[in-house]
């Protein structure tokens, strides 16, 4: 837990979030500002800033957020249709919360490149 980290904090159950899935190693829940019909964020419990900060520790954790990912996106009904997952890392790629956390996103047409 680090102290002053948002997603921390929702870990935690100190910061209010629409939870829609938990397992043991990770969280997913709505994304506050949704860019599409459905915005989820999977994060682990724990806190890795980023992935510049993963490590071979974290290879299995890492992994389970995506399998968590498409796990959320079969219950959203969203697998068929499609959807996407996004990691941005640091502020050049549009970092603002230095918990990694992967974006879900579908529901809608999702342009190629994104910007
Ligand atoms: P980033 O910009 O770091 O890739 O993504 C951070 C995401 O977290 C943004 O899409 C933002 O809307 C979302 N976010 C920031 N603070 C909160 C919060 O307190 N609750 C929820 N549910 N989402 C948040
Ligand atoms: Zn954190």
């Amino acid at each position: 837990m680090m102290r002053g980290c948002v997603f921390c904090g929702i870990v935690a159950g100190e910061v209010a979030a629409r939870i829609i899935h938990e397992d043991e190693q990770c969280l997913a829940f709505r994304d506050i500002n949704p860019q599409a019909p459905v915005h989820v964020l999977v994060i682990p419990r724990e806190h890795i800033a980023s992935l510049n900060e993963g490590t071979p520790e974290n290879e299995q954790l890492l992994g389970r957020l995506l399998t968590a990912a498409a796990k959320v996106a079969k219950a959203e009904g969203i697998d068929g249709t499609g959807y996407r997952t996004v990691i941005n890392t640091n502020a050049g790629a549009g970092q603002t919360v230095f918990h990694i956390h992967v974006h879900l996103l579908g529901g809608r047409i999702m342009r190629w490149p994104p910007g």
